[in-house]
């Protein structure tokens, strides 16, 4: 069952359309009063072009927040504002009646959210989608949503009680430096940009105090650790210690002030080195003490040490390469000509010191990433194969990669064991979701493909939910109602994870084939088979092999070379038993001699066993993670940046198109304008009012009907005024939906 209103916001009454009138003057008025517009539904007509020079005003007037219907945008000011998320701010928001009559904000997002959850009407989990592109600001709003839910979901009493650092609230505010020194990075498009999804449920308990929080996160960029793009860097925490350290430390750890790292690009753009206490003291915080911090640092600095080796390649096929350390021993050349035998040349020291901090021996270190075994014949014997240079160098990169990934997932698991409330200490979560927004570079591979393809789940998310349940629900009750077109993703998803085929599938069959092919023989697989698809795309003019996605925020080029490999992402078993052998305690935990889940190794050879790949792993906690956000009721905030060169009082309104027909406002703001703000099942609204005919005879309007009369009686004075006050509360603010609900029935 469905209530009008007849106005364009929740809480607005039947003046909204005079409203719109004077706007709409205002509108044609100038532009200078186009600021003014809180709601996009407001605009008319409602178009690319007027939401953009709305924004564009509003943006130049300081104003960041504008209301899009059921979503709110946020434009990143790209300058501090601190007045913007004061305390008292998100008091007066916490505190006021209408909190959607103040101007758009994320705390209205977040009180409105809030109140949901406790709303008898609907006392649903619920969560917050943050979306936009890299830059845009999600992690931002993530941030500042977290301190809100921290200042208004928590008990004054507990303030005086407990120290600050003790606070669960102050806990859970504390995981983010530490998931952002571990999980963020410098990119060219932002400087601070996560390289890892999080979805985060605040707990609350019954009396809506935030109790604890769980932390879930996806698909870690971990290439990072060995391998940078030109002008990005390496995770934050690289860069914190090599500045932070004490002159001790330093020494421990084998950082030498100034000593030049291959896996530490662009050291001397100064960003988040001083945040080195601040991750320090955060990390003391969630419980992780000091020694084990230091244990944390001097396996990172290893990692460091081991991407400085650099080896030589190998005159003779049956010989080893060897290692050569460019600062300390004679460059390649020198080596060659040697009179030494060079199993007798002194080890480098990136060798020597990598393998201390690591806690391994030298030799097994050196000897697993230079030689590989291979099991063969029917006995499995073992035969040991001397690799390449540039198989030495994947080798070594895969053991940072998988020491780091494990590091990772360990930080967030302690994380959540410092966090997470006891289950019966809590019964309703708001999630908080803060996913890497979609991304189209001249070169993109199987990361890009996983990252779009999130995005592609959200914004059928948001379409399902939103936009194509609200149509389809006026359609079945008989509503009056033009239907807004709006762009169903459904055929790209079906072309990147459809069944029988789709590309997931076809990029698993190779892995899972385990034969040699070409990256032209995926394309061609790919072409071939789902060539039917409306969404997949071939741009003749490409000389790699790629394919096109065209994807709901646009067309999209993917690589293949490489695609099967990434997807397999396989793990030499050598490599992990070498770390198995590790003496320092924190590898030790990490790397258990019985490690009870499987890790992915590479397949044997024969093994019919189904691989685990990338992407039916992404494929899976995706699943997961929709099933949850299915489960809640959702909101919506769409982060635009308003130029990539992040400068403040600059609107491109190419960029800013762009990003808008990305996320499909214009759709969303139609169907907002025209549609109906409050929706309530038929069964949630007899169970909330039917009271109100047991209370007071003359709300009746006949023996069976469970809906009030038409003219709603004053409210009766001797009822039971006290166990009702929410119920009063809730009544005042409905009333007139509830008269114009009786109207309709
Ligand atoms: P990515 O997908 O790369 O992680 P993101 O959408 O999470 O990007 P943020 O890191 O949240 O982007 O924002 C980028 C930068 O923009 C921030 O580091 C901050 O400097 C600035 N910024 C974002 N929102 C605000 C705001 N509301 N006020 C001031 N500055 C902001
Ligand atoms: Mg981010």
């Amino acid at each position: 069952m469905l209530q009008q209103v007849n106005g364009h916001n929740p809480g607005s009454d039947g003046q909204a359309r005079e409203y719109l009138r004077e706007d709409l003057q205002e509108f044609l008025g100038g532009e200078v009063l186009l600021y003014k517009l809180d709601d996009l539904t407001r605009v008319n007509p409602v178009t690319l072009e007027t939401v953009l020079r709305c924004l564009q005003a509003r943006y130049m007037a300081d104003t960041f927040y504008t209301n899009a219907g059921c979503t709110l945008v946020a434009l990143n000011p790209f300058k501090p504002v601190p007045q913007l998320y004061s305390p008292e701010l998100m008091r007066e928001y916490h505190a006021a009646p209408q909190p959607q009559k103040l101007k758009p904000h994320v705390f209205t997002v977040g009180e409105q959210t809030y109140r949901n959850v406790k709303s008898l009407i609907e006392p649903v989990n619920q969560s917050i989608v943050v979306s936009g592109e890299s830059g845009a600001g999600k992690t931002w709003t993530s941030r500042c949503l977290m301190k809100f839910y921290a200042v208004v979901a928590t008990s004054p009493a507990s303030w005086e009680s407990h120290k600050i650092a003790e606070r669960i609230e102050q806990r859970i505010l504390n995981s983010n430096p530490v998931m952002e020194a571990f999980g963020n990075a410098c990119t060219l498009r932002n400087n601070n940009s996560s390289r890892f999804g999080k979805f985060i449920q605040l707990q609350l308990n019954r009396a809506q105090q935030m109790t604890g929080a769980a932390v879930q996160t996806y698909l870690l960029e971990k290439t990072r650790v060995a391998c940078q793009a030109s002008s990005e860097r390496n995770f934050h925490i690289f860069y914190q210690i090599c500045k932070g350290a004490s002159e001790d430390e330093r020494l421990q750890w084998h950082l030498p002030e100034g000593a030049a790292f291959s896996w530490l690009p662009n050291p001397e753009r100064s960003l988040e080195e001083d945040c080195f206490e601040v991750t320090r003291e955060a990390m003391l915080h969630l419980g992780i003490d000091t020694p084990t911090q230091n244990n944390i640092f001097k396996v990172l600095a290893g990692l460091l040490h081991l991407g400085n080796i650099q080896f030589a390649a190998s005159e003779d096929e049956a010989q080893p390469c060897q290692p050569m350390d460019d600062a300390k021993l004679p460059r390649e050349e020198d080596w060659m000509e040697s009179d030494l035998p060079k199993e007798d040349l002194p080890l480098p020291d990136s060798v020597r010191t990598a393998a201390s901090l690591l806690g391994l021996p030298e030799d097994v270190l050196l000897e697993m990433v230079q030689i590989r075994t291979i099991r063969a014949g029917r006995q499995q014997q073992v035969f040991r194969k001397p690799c390449a240079r540039a198989e030495c160098d994947t080798r070594r990169d895969c053991l940072a990669k998988l020491i780091y990934a494990r590091l990772f997932d360990w930080l967030v698991s302690v994380i959540n064991s410092s966090i997470c409330a006891d289950t019966d200490s809590w019964t309703t979560f708001i999630g908080l979701l803060d996913v890497y927004g979609f991304e189209s570079f001249p070169d993109n591979s199987l990361e890009q493909l996983c990252i779009n393809y999130a995005n592609e789940k959200l914004q059928q998310h948001f379409v399902a939910h939103y936009l194509r349940a609200q149509q389809e629900e006026y359609a079945v009750e008989g509503l009056e109602w033009s239907f807004i077109n709006y762009q169903d993703n459904q055929p790209c998803l079906d072309l990147i994870e459809g069944s029988p085929i789709s590309i997931c599938s076809l990029i698993n069959e190779e892995c899972r084939l385990n034969r040699p092919s070409s990256a032209a023989q995926l394309q061609t697989r790919i072409e071939t088979a789902l060539a039917g698809s409306p969404c997949l795309g071939h741009n003749k003019l490409s000389r790699e092999p790629s394919f096109i996605v065209v994807h709901y925020a646009g067309p999209v080029r993917y690589h293949t070379a490489g695609l099967v490999e990434k997807n397999k992402d396989p793990i030499p078993p050598e490599l992990t038993r070498l770390l198995q052998q590790s003496q320092d305690p924190l590898l030790m935990g990490l790397f258990p001699t019985n490690p009870k889940e499987k890790t992915q190794e590479e397949p044997p050879g024969q093994s019919r066993a189904p691989v685990l790949t990338v992407v039916s792993k992404f494929k899976a906690s995706l699943e997961q993670l929709l099933q949850v956000l299915h489960s809640t009721t959702p909101h919506y905030i769409r982060c635009i940046k308003p130029n990539s060169q992040g400068q403040a009082q600059t609107f491109l309104q190419e960029e800013v198109l762009s990003q808008l027909e990305a996320c499909g406002l214009v759709e969303t703001i139609h169907i907002s304008a025209a549609g109906f703000p409050i929706r309530v099942s038929h069964r949630n609204f007899v169970e909330r009012y039917k009271l109100l005919r047991r209370l007071h005879p003359c709300t009746s309007s006949g023996p069976d009907s469970p809906y009030p009369a038409k003219g709603l009686p004053e409210w009766c004075p001797h009822s039971e005024e006290a166990t009702l006050e929410p119920l009063i509360q809730d009544i005042l603010h409905t009333l007139p939906v509830l008269t114009q609900a009786a109207a309709i029935t």
